[in-house]
């Protein structure tokens, strides 16, 4: 298992360095994907990612945890391949030269779970069919309907 700063850096370009993490962001929290090059893993959270902000229009940021890191703050532009206003989406995992397995338009068969801390203010989505602890608090977190 990677330490925690080595996984901030791992999963950096899923994030908006320029977005600093704010606690008003809803969480999308994630375990170490189960895949077998940093690359494919790295992509597995990116194509939830894609599929948390199609599934959830107004959603405009999340703060990212995998395996409990904070990794930084993932926000909808780079993630969505067209947004209603503003610039083009820049991301450079979803757009990358030559690598097509991370473009978009196949996100639709993931899965993902509204769950609620009662400690805390704002939703977290994760795709973990169980309800996770909380990233933030580590309080045990319930499904919202
Ligand atoms: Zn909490």
């Amino acid at each position: 298992m990677p330490e925690p700063n080595d996984r901030q850096h791992a999963y950096r370009m899923l994030v908006d360095p320029g977005t600093p993490p704010d606690e008003r962001y809803p969480g999308f929290t994630i375990a170490e994907p189960d895949a077998a090059s940093h690359a494919a893993r790295v992509g597995e959270v990116a194509r939830r990612l894609e599929a948390l902000f199609a599934a959830e229009p107004d959603l405009q940021a999340v703060t990212v945890w995998v395996a409990g890191t904070a990794i930084g703050v993932a926000t909808a532009t780079w993630y969505r391949p067209e947004p209603a206003d503003g610039p083009p989406p820049e991301g450079p995992v979803l757009h990358r030269d030559g690598d097509r397995a991370l473009l978009p338009g196949h996100s639709s068969r993931y899965v993902l779970f509204r769950y609620h801390c009662a400690a805390c203010p704002r939703p977290l989505y994760s795709p973990a069919p169980e309800p996770p602890r909380c990233p933030v608090c580590d309080a045990a977190t319930t499904e919202e309907p």
